[in-house]
């Protein structure tokens, strides 16, 4: 039998905030296929998460198919905007939801799981997160310190991950980025920067996998998702609007979920997709493929 078998193996998936986005669905669904799954999760929505955790609020979002619950290896406070401790300012580390948490960059966060786990620690790591605080002006309006800022959150965030994790990823390991149609057609409303943030992200997803392939044997790709009511999604407005369209015009007439997500997402981390690499797979219900929507 051909299984997606990741026993052995440990995950790190960079945006867990809560259980209704796909970086949850897919530590979920890699957590089925046996790794063992770390997390990192924004500073400011740390607190309300681990609280709903504690409080068992999320149990029924834990339960595994064997009726097992996920229990994260660790959960990481990761700021994916800086780099290194010395990039977060001072006003932002000495704030109440930062001050804490010790050093929370990209940086940190690799120190804090060679410290755990050691040199070789990690086989699986899924980008799972963006951030634009200018996302619902059209991109004409957008202030070159949003568009900076989308930038450095929804793209960089990836090519810092790689640089600093890569290390400590064992050869034949998979990075993975989540990616949106807005960054290679017009979607109206995708704005702030974020469609040029995607537009970055797939490119440098292309690059990284030569230069991440040739220097440690790591695969890297992403997936380009239909739309979702996360938690992200939701900010943006009119989710509820494209979720339709999508409905209506794919060749597939539904909605995706992030279980489908999650599901090709565990694929392209495991062994079956050793061959794949530099890739952006489209789930979203063959959306990507119309070029007439309305029939
Ligand atoms: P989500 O809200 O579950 O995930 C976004 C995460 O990013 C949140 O956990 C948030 O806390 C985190 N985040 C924001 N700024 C951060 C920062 N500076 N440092 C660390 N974490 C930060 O929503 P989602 O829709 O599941 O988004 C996950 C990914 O999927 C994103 O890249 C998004 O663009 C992409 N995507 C979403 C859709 C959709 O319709 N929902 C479609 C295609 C692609």
């Amino acid at each position: 039998m051909l299984t997606i078998d990741l026993r052995g193996k440990r995950a790190l998936v960079a945006g867990v905030a809560d259980d209704g986005g796909f970086g949850f669905a897919i530590a979920k669904a890699l957590a089925e296929a046996g790794a063992s799954v770390c997390i990192g999760t924004w500073p400011p929505a740390l607190g309300i998460f681990q609280t709903m955790l504690d409080r068992g609020k999320l149990d029924d979002s834990l339960t595994l198919s064997d009726g097992g619950k996920l229990a994260f290896e660790r959960i990481y406070p990761l700021d994916a905007a800086f780099d290194e401790q010395s990039d977060i300012p001072t006003e932002t580390r000495e704030s109440k939801r930062y001050r804490d948490h010790g050093d929370v960059s990209i940086q940190g966060l690799a120190n804090r799981l060679a410290a755990d786990f050691g040199p070789a620690c990690l086989d699986v790591v899924v980008h799972s997160l963006a951030n634009a605080p200018e996302v619902q002006k059209p991109l004409l309006e957008t202030s070159r310190r949003g568009y900076l800022a989308a930038l450095g959150t929804s793209a960089f965030s990836f090519v810092s991950l790689l640089r600093r994790l890569g290390p400590l990823t064992n050869s034949g390991g998979s990075f993975l980025t989540l990616s949106y149609l807005a960054g290679e057609r017009v979607v109206p409303g995708y704005g702030g920067g974020m469609s040029s943030a995607k537009a970055a992200l797939e490119s440098d997803m292309r690059t990284l996998s030569y230069e991440a392939g040739r220097k440690w044997a790591i695969r890297v790709n992403a997936i380009s998702a239909g739309p979702m009511a996360s938690r992200a999604a939701n900010a943006i407005g009119r989710i509820q609007d494209s979720i339709e369209h999508y409905r209506a015009a794919s060749p597939l007439a539904e909605a995706i979920s992030a279980a489908e997500v999650a599901s090709a997402a565990a694929f392209l981390s495991s062994h079956l997709a050793s061959g794949i690499t530099g890739t952006t797979l489209y789930v979203d219900k063959g959306y990507h493929a119309m070029g007439v929507t309305s029939v």
